[in-house]
């Protein structure tokens, strides 16, 4: 497989700053678009990868999943993208499209093992691992990638190709409706989309947050309410009354608290702890027959439903543009919670 060399930023090591580097990308082959990258939003899961927090990371890593731009070349076969689109590329970039998971639009569930954006082994390049968004361009097969509304702004789209469906689809597939009362908690880059959508969908929306500074803003997002979850008298208040809980905690947590606020046969889906989460008392599901559940983004079906739903009612990111040269600052305000509400990074600064 012939390569060629892209200019890139990512990390040699877990405990390394990222720095500019050199990766290779396949040529275009027949299925494939290759994009000139515009914008990169910075989903916190690149940081976990870069740090080894969920083991198995491979160096280097070239996080960057939220990907935006322009095709600059198609493959022969290509018929779904032209030369000139505005698109995106989201978490995944390959899977084996034959499988029960494939065909129900499930890619992120491939049987075979779905070929994520970055740090996947590479379905093209023997021996080689994928590389993502933090550069100048991709090479993806056309079935990845995501045809972006004209309407909306490059850069603040972004986000929706992975904060974006990761809080679409359970909101979607847990069939959210007008009036449903609608927890969110924690408003970061997932949750800042969770209060959107949620919204959007006729919710009453609550922001269930740590952060009580961030109330006026949860507002202005969509949250009709805001609970901080720290205050034991309002969580009391709010007991037994949610039909649905968005959970985007990024670390293990006790999850007591907020099984307490879930109605009757209600849900409540994590989506940001990957790691073990403190013991909950079993009673706590027990008592109202509740459900603890779990989503992974999207497939690319519901991915650009999303982004076409997001067209039509005029829903982006609020984003924080940054240089690609500073990420390893954005890297850490990301873990001090100190961003509003997402990192953008402006590929033109690789140059
Ligand atoms: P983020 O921007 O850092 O937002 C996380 C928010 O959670 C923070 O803003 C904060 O909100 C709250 N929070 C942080 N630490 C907390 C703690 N110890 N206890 C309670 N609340 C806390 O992160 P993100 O990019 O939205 O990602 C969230 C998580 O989802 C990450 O772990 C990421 O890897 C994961 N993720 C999962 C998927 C998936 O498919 N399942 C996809 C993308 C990302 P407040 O200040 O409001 O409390
Ligand atoms: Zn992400």
């Amino acid at each position: 497989m012939k390569t060629t060399t892209v200019k890139a930023y990512g990390a040699t090591a877990s405990t390394e700053d990222l720095k500019p580097l050199d990766i290779q990308r396949r040529l275009v082959g027949a299925d494939d678009v290759k994009i000139d990258i515009s914008f990169c939003g910075v989903c916190h899961s690149d940081i976990h990868t870069v740090r080894n927090d969920w083991k198995g990371s491979t160096y280097p890593v070239v996080p960057g999943h939220e990907i935006i731009g322009r095709v600059v070349e198609v493959g022969k076969n290509v018929s779904s993208h032209k030369v000139g689109d505005l698109v995106g590329v989201g978490c995944l970039v390959d899977s084996c499209q034959t499988c029960a998971s494939c065909e129900q639009d499930l890619e992120q569930f491939c049987e075979k093992g779905a070929t994520w954006t970055y740090n996947s082994s590479d379905q093209h390049i023997e021996g080689a691992q994928t590389y993502g968004g933090y550069a100048k361009s991709v090479v993806v097969d056309e079935k990845f990638v995501l045809r972006v509304p004209e309407n909306l702004d490059e850069a603040a789209t972004a986000p929706l190709l992975c904060a974006g469906v990761t809080t679409w689809s359970p909101l979607s597939h847990w069939k959210v409706k007008k009036g449903d009362k609608v927890g969110v908690i924690g408003l970061g880059g997932l949750g800042h989309m969770g209060v959107k959508f949620a919204h959007a969908l006729g919710a009453n929306v609550v922001m269930i947050t740590t952060s009580p500074e961030k109330g006026k803003d949860a507002k202005r997002l969509g949250a009709h309410e805001v609970l901080v979850s720290k205050d034991e008298e309002d969580m009391k208040k709010h007991r037994g009354s949610f039909d649905f809980i968005l959970n985007t905690i990024p670390v293990g947590h006790e999850m007591d608290p907020y099984l307490a606020l879930l109605k009757i046969d209600a849900t409540m889906v994590l989506v940001g702890a990957v790691e073990p989460l403190k013991p909950f008392n079993g009673g706590s599901i027990i008592m109202g027959r509740k459900r603890i559940a779990g989503s992974l983004i999207g497939g690319i079906k519901e991915t650009q439903e999303m982004l076409d739903f997001c067209g039509k009612h005029n829903i982006t990111s609020d984003i924080e543009l940054i240089n690609i040269q500073d990420i390893n600052k954005a890297y850490e305000r990301v873990i001090k919670n100190d961003v509003k509400y997402r990192f953008v990074i402006d590929m033109k600064s690789l140059n």
